[in-house]
This record gives structure tokens, sequence and C-alpha cells, in this order.
């Protein structure tokens, strides 16, 4: 029902090479029971669209779709250094991370301003992947759900949880983020369930249609019990998707 998705963050690495390197590997993959999203820095977005056009027959039979990392809440003007969700669906995007805890964390990104861009995603027709997550220090003082719910309030708070109709959520604990020590399959999991119990609440069509991802040290040695769990439904996915074969691997788990 839930088509699983394998997203890449490249974050503020990865090249033009790597990009070349990764649909060489999707030739060979030959399967669009999986949607491959692949989020470059967006400088990278036009020769990665170009790629991805030039390839479009030898990956007639696989799902590969573009991501932009972060959007303006603004929709255009005076922002130096921003990037509108315009943008990015005129550079064949179709989703955009929303949220991330390194946006969250080092650019003051607060719940409030996440909110702004997820509707303003949705507004431009991108798929916003909101993710979540709680710190160490939150999950030892037993306060994960309560991080969780709160993010996830924010959005709802402010444009009802209809919103989270057209999206995709991604549970990404701190403490896993390029660590090298991802959640278990039994911790991923249980955060998921409550995700999708806590959007069933309020509508039980979006709790068991929306994707949730896990993120957060995914890798090709840990990625087959993580995406086994029944709620998980793929991965979001940073260091690991800078190795092109291994990436192509996590799809094929996945
Ligand atoms: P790593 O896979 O490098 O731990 O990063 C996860 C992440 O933050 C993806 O958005």
């Amino acid at each position: 029902l839930r088509r699983p998705m394998v997203a890449a963050n490249w974050k503020m690495d990865g090249s033009q090479q790597l990009a070349n390197e990764l649909f060489d590997k999707f030739k060979q993959l030959k399967d669009d029971s999986v949607e491959v999203v692949l989020c470059p820095p967006s400088i990278y977005l036009d020769s990665v669209q170009k790629l991805h056009e030039a390839n479009r027959e030898a990956l007639s039979d696989c799902l590969v779709r573009l991501g932009g990392q972060n959007l303006s809440h603004h929709e255009f003007g005076a922002y130096t250094g921003e990037i509108s969700g315009k943008m990015l669906k005129e550079f064949g995007c179709s989703y955009v991370i929303i949220g991330h805890s390194e946006r969250r964390r080092m650019y003051g990104e607060t719940s409030d301003i996440v909110a702004d861009k997820f509707a303003m995603a949705q507004k431009v027709g991108l798929t916003p992947i909101l993710c979540v997550g709680e710190s160490l220090p939150a999950r030892e003082a037993n306060r994960t759900f309560e991080v969780i719910a709160g993010e996830l309030d924010a959005v709802i708070k402010k444009h009802g949880t209809l919103a989270f109709d057209n999206a995709v959520i991604a549970y990404e604990p701190l403490w896993a983020i390029g660590t090298g020590k991802s959640a278990t399959p039994e911790q991923a999991q249980e955060v998921h369930a409550y995700i999708r119990r806590r959007l069933s609440e309020v509508s039980p069509y979006i709790g068991e249609n929306i994707r949730i991802l896990y993120g957060g040290s995914v890798k090709a040695s840990n990625a087959a019990d993580l995406f086994a769990q029944p709620d998980v439904d793929g991965g979001l996915v940073g260091g690991a998707s800078l190795n092109a074969s291994e990436f192509t691997t996590l799809c094929r788990i996945a």
C-alpha cells in the first residue's frame, strides 16, 4: 500500500561525479516498487535534473525523483542566499526536506518557521519530508514521544492534520545522525508506530497512508532489519548516500 522510499540527503557533500555514478548504478535497479529520491545541494539540481532526463529511457523501470534540502518560508523577494519553493519546482523537484535537525539546531529554525516552510512547500506543489527526532538527553529522560509530538503539533496547530495528507515524515533521532550508531529496529518501530497512531487520531486515512522514513546511520549492514519493521517505510540516508553502490544496495533492500 505504502510505496517504500529511500531518500539521499547529500547535505553539503557530494559532487557531479557522484551524480554520474548514482545514475549509472540506478540503471541496474529495474524496480519501480521503491521510490528513490535524490536531494543534492541545490547548486547541483540543474545538472542532476539533466542527467535524469538524459537517462530517462534507461531508467524507465525505476522511480527516481529529486528533492531540495531546504527552502525559504518566503515566496520570493529580498532574501539574499535563500532559495524558493518555486525554484525547486522549476528544477524538477518533487520533494523538499523540511526541519532537518541540522537546520533546526545550526540555523535557528524554530518549529514555527518549520511549519511555515512545510506549508510553503505544499503551496508550490512540493511534498515536504518533515524531519522529527529527539536528542539523547530527551531520550534518556523518557521524553522522546513528547518531543516528537511537539514537532508534529507545531505543523498541526498552524495548518491542521489534513496538511499531512501530502507529506512524508522522517524520524531522525539526533543521537543517531552521523554517529554510526543507528536506532535499533525496535526503537525505530516504537517511534514510527507512535507517529502513525498520533496522526491516525485525527485522520485514520492519513495515519494509514503516510510514509514514515527512518534516518540516522542507515547503511547496507543495518537497513534490512530497519526497513523490515511494519511502520518503517524506508530511509532518509546521509553518509551512505555518498557511495553509489551502497546507496543503490539500500534502494534494493527497501
Ligand atoms: P547519516 O545517514 O549520515 O547518519 O545522516 C542521516 C541524516 O541526517 C539524513 O537526513
